[in-house]
């Protein structure tokens, strides 16, 4: 558990300075939650626009979480933007979190690549992209390795820290160190589609919107599996991640084709959920 692995002795993380690309939900989060932490955090988009709003989210969690007004803007000034990537020269770290399109995410690697420090690591937040092809002939494959947070970063302990066959033991190691380090579990699992917790929750939530094609409520499920003892009902849970997502991680994670027709029916309205103020549930 988080509590006894937070217990554990562990070498002193060699992470000082984390570099994110990518200022979208996860990226912007991911380094909101590291300069909590006490870390160094350059956040670099091509859009300044997402890092003004990742800036925005992320005061408001250093008001929440900062033990007071001194530590919450010593947090801030923590956080530098960077839309140019000056960062990337400097960081222990770098964190990419763009688009989930392996081209770019290929090509940006490229870019980044003879900027970064010899000794960095290279971490990818992809949920479903292979690391062996996003990696494939960069000529890196020690320092890569894929840190899957979740969504929302702030309140998921788990981080699936995925390894692949070619990566260092130092790299291993600094990923674990450093998951650590800012209070996250690191779960090891292989480059294999929808790592682990998507694998199991892929087909957990078509088969929620199945028993609601089948008559069944969304509330009524979801107190059922409260019960059960989840954190949150499966169709809160679609609604939480997007049902556009939702759809992907099905179709791509189940082999199967034909999607419930509730599902259909609100992404016919785009209806995705919390994100756009209705999915099963009206979220405004
Ligand atoms: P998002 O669309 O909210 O954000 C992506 C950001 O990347 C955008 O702000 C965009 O401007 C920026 N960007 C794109 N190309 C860039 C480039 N070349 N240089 C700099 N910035 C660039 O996406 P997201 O939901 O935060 O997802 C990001 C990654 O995290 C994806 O790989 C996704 O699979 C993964 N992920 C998402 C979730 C989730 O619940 N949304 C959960 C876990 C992992």
């Amino acid at each position: 558990s988080l509590k006894e692995f937070a217990k554990t002795e562990r070498p002193q993380s060699s992470v000082h300075w984390v570099h994110v690309i990518g200022a979208g939900v996860m990226g912007g989060d991911i380094a909101a939650w590291c300069a909590l932490k006490g870390l160094t955090v350059t956040l670099q988009d091509q859009d300044r626009e997402r890092i003004a709003a990742a800036q925005g989210r992320a005061a408001k969690l250093f008001a929440r979480k900062a033990r007071n007004a001194r530590d919450a803007r010593a947090a801030a000034d923590r956080m530098t933007p960077d839309l140019r990537g000056d960062g990337i020269r400097h960081a222990d770290i770098v964190i990419e979190a763009i688009t989930e399109n392996l081209d770019a995410k290929r090509e940006l690697y490229v870019q980044i690549k003879p900027l970064m420090q010899p000794d960095a690591v290279l971490a990818t937040n992809t949920s479903s992209l292979s690391l062996e092809a996003l990696g494939a002939g960069l000529n890196m494959a020690e320092r890569f390795i894929g840190l899957h947070f979740f969504n929302p970063v702030a309140r998921m302990p788990l981080v699936e820290v995925v390894e692949t066959k070619s990566v260092s033991t130092i790299t291993k190691q600094a990923a674990y160190t450093f998951v650590g380090a800012i209070g996250k579990l690191p779960l090891p699992v292989q480059d294999a589609p929808g790592f682990l917790v998507n694998a199991v929750l892929a087909p957990y939530m078509l088969e929620a919107m199945r028993c609601v094609d089948e008559g069944i409520r969304p509330e009524t499920l979801d107190a059922a599996m409260l019960k059960f003892g989840m954190p949150m009902g499966p169709i809160e849970l679609i609604d939480t991640v997007g049902l556009d997502i939702a759809r992907d991680a099905g179709l791509q994670l189940t082999g199967q084709t034909n999607l419930p027709a509730c599902l259909e029916h609100h992404l016919d309205r785009k209806e995705l959920g919390r994100k756009s103020g209705q999915g099963f549930y009206r979220w405004q």
